[in-house]
């Protein structure tokens, strides 16, 4: 295996060196110019562009091409088509026009569309998306697109990302321009996504239907030992898992993914990835094959990669922690407070922009991290709570107060140094010590957006973090453009925003029960379960908000609505049944068939004279009886309330019942079964419990 970085940087991508390289010189300007501007491609450019990138991917090995999209489904899809064309004489040949580049038609018609398609047009196409390179993955030339139908509603994650990008760019411009930076071409956000997930040993894996089904375990005792040591955070990597590391890393080095750190996280055989950031859609392609390489190298390793948000019970869950910035074309970073004052001025303007847009807008950013697996971790003393506040440090808090307080500004001094504080404190750019448990933390010259589940994609996160400040810049825009006098309608602007929106920021113990009352009393929005978050998203005021930005339309609020929901209720009817598969086939009968071996025992026991019914043998045969019966009780109320569920309509009915009544009676039944577990022979006990699963590496 070639571990030579530098060489195998981006081996399998078409990226820009192997463009100048391939194309000629005119081709490849316009190209550049295509993607610079986001114009369409012309056809003349997509054969060039084409028939290089074909014979780049034959050179390497490719026999098939895709175009490569994400569907609403949350994971990428692919159709593969072999580059085959017959020559009329029986013979082939290897080709790709540039019409097959530019557009596609997978049958996706089983693709959640919300609606959408039903309502208006079957089809959906595929489109190249020029920002992201296509890369070669298991022989196949994979070309990133976005999907719509041919009404042009967005089917897919990409589209809406790439318009909430835009949007943001749009109005950072704005501001900019009020800063005197006109030169400014173009503004992306930038992400960089920190990726945790579980390993578990295969064999041990395929014995259980719950990981199998739903990626979680429903059933499994304490093990005697969980992560109360901390011994496995930052630890020794064990050799097998080293070894998948390794083969990760140079798989994903070769796919251009700049994976930097890898560690042991705080739970046992919990791990994480990091990559150094890049463009918002980028990073989002780029996590959707992380995760897809974290799948595919374990399982060459014999293990199994757990991408679900709450694995286990009892033991912290998965997170993907999304640090997001905003950069110019020049490689500014706007959110670097910098060294001069008027540096300073701009990078509070950005600030109050998203402290505004955050406390507006709660709601949303609230409802982009709702799963029913992400509802298992936020809240629950290992994630931030459900609650959304900003962490800003002290240093800032202060000079936020300063502005605050400075209340007769205007009238006395207008020197545009002036903001309370004069100068921003240098601030820490600190990696260690930093409050964790705040969702959505300031940490030096980025946002660390917390809450995002472990197998979410980041696509809809950024959309609506990106459409949530675009709208308050827009707004900041709006009144400092027809300001007659700058310096001073800013800074009333920014006492404004500070003094309205102060009740977001929180410095405190995001994981304190005091924090939970004091929000409540700030009026800060407390949504606990996805079904208590999704309905947000059809607000009227939020899908104007879409609207405005031209981020999505009404109907694909509408759609996008339609699926989370069904989403969250079919994957509780998985679980569900999957709970009631292994009680009723699994668990049930081998109690059972453990404790007649109890019974037997008692039974030779006495008819020998020795009494064994208040011995060992009968007490435990008394108190498992005991637990089997309201394990059997439990089964039985969860199969007839789960019956029930079928009936449910709409969809929010169904919801709803989900979180009162299944949840409920499934914590009822695990309940019992561990209890069993821990008073049946292990041998007896039908799959591998959580001692092997978390300490079998
Ligand atoms: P920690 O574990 O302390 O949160 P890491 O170093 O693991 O920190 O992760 C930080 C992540 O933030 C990395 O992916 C890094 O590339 C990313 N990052 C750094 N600067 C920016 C930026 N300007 N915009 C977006 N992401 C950034
Ligand atoms: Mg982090």
């Amino acid at each position: 295996m070639n571990t030579n970085v530098a060489e195998i940087f981006g081996e399998k991508v078409f990226d820009d060196r192997k463009m100048r390289e391939r194309l000629p010189k005119d081709t490849y300007r316009e190209l550049k110019k295509t993607i610079d501007q986001g114009l369409p491609l012309n056809r003349k450019i997509a054969n060039a562009v084409a028939h290089a990138m074909k014979v780049w991917a034959i050179e390497e090995g490719a026999t098939h091409f895709t175009h490569w999209f994400q569907p609403m489904t949350g994971i990428t899809a692919e159709k593969h088509d072999s580059f085959i064309t017959p020559d009329g004489d029986g013979t082939v040949i290897m080709g790709f026009k540039g019409s097959e580049l530019i557009k596609g038609e997978p049958d996706a018609s089983s693709f959640p569309n919300g609606g959408l398609r039903a309502t208006f047009e079957a089809r959906g196409y595929t489109a190249w998306d020029p920002t992201s390179n296509a890369f070669i993955k298991e022989g196949v030339l994979c070309i990133p697109t976005a999907f719509c139908s041919y009404t042009g509603h967005a089917l897919d994650k990409k589209t809406p990302l790439l318009r909430s990008m835009e949007a943001i760019g749009k109005q950072t411009k704005r501001i900019l321009r009020l800063f005197g930076l006109d030169d400014i071409d173009a503004v992306k956000t930038t992400v960089g996504s920190e990726q945790e997930y579980f390993l578990v040993d295969r064999d041990l894996y395929n014995q259980r239907k719950d990981l199998i089904f739903t990626g979680r375990t429903l059933f499994g005792a304490p093990a005697p030992k969980g992560q109360e040591m901390e011994d496995h955070y930052f630890g020794t990597i064990q050799s097998r898992v080293k070894s998948f590391m390794d083969e990760l890393n140079v798989e994903l080095w070769k796919l251009g993914v700049m994976a930097k750190t890898q560690h042991n996280e705080v739970a046992p055989a919990q791990f994480e990835i990091a990559p150094i950031f890049s463009t918002t859609n980028l990073a989002t392609d780029q996590n959707q094959l992380t995760m897809e390489l974290i799948q595919r190298i374990a399982k060459k390793h014999n293990l199994v990669a757990l991408l679900h948000e709450k694995p286990f019970e009892g033991i912290n869950g998965s997170g993907k922690h999304n640090n997001w910035s905003l950069s110019t074309n020049t490689g500014l970073n706007l959110l670097e407070p910098g060294d001069t004052p008027y540096e300073n001025l701009q990078f509070l303007t950005f600030l109050a922009g998203i402290v505004k847009a955050v406390d507006e807008h709660q709601d949303l950013l609230r409802l982009s991290v709702a799963t029913a697996g992400n509802d298992h971790r936020l809240g629950a003393n290992e994630a931030p709570p459900a609650i959304i506040s900003i962490f800003t440090g002290d240093e800032l808090a202060e000079v936020i107060e300063a502005i605050k307080a400075d209340a007769d500004y205007g009238s006395k001094d207008k020197q545009f140094m002036n903001i309370g504080a004069r100068v921003l404190p240098k601030l820490p750019v600190d990696t260690t010590d930093r409050n964790r448990t705040s969702p959505f933390a300031f940490t030096g010259n980025k946002f660390e957006f917390r809450m995002p589940g472990s197998a979410q994609s980041i696509a809809g996160i950024n959309m609506i973090l990106n459409t949530a400040i675009a709208d308050s810049l827009m707004q900041i825009a709006d009144v400092l453009e027809q300001a007659e006098d700058l310096p001073s309608a800013l800074h009333k602007l920014l006492r404004d925003i500070f003094t309205n929106h102060s009740r977001i920021i929180f410095n405190g113990n995001g994981y304190s029960d005091e924090w939970v009352e004091e929000a409540e009393r700030r009026g800060l929005l407390n949504l606990k379960t996805t079904p208590e978050a999704i309905p947000y998203l059809k607000r009227p005021e939020n899908i104007a908000l879409f609207e405005r930005h031209h981020v999505l339309s009404e109907e694909e609020v509408l759609s996008r609505y339609e699926i989370l929901m069904e989403e969250y209720v079919h994957l509780l009817n998985i679980e569900a049944r999957t709970m009631i598969d292994m009680a009723s086939q699994e668990i049930l009968p081998a109690v059972s068939g453990y404790q007649k071996s109890l019974a037997d025992t008692v039974l030779a026991k006495t008819q020998l004279g020795l009494p064994a019914d208040q011995g060992y043998e009968g007490t435990m045969l008394a108190r498992g009886n005991a637990e089997l019966t309201s394990a059997f009780a439990a089964l039985e109320q969860l199969k007839a309330d789960r019956d029930t569920m079928d009936q449910l309509e709409p969809i929010e009915a169904a919801a709803d019942y989900v979180r009162e009544v299944i949840l409920p009676d499934m914590e009822e039944l695990r309940k019992h079964c561990d209890a069993l577990e821990t008073m049946t022979d292990q041998k007896s006990w039908p799959f591998p419990g959580y001692d092997r699963l978390l300490f079998g590496l």
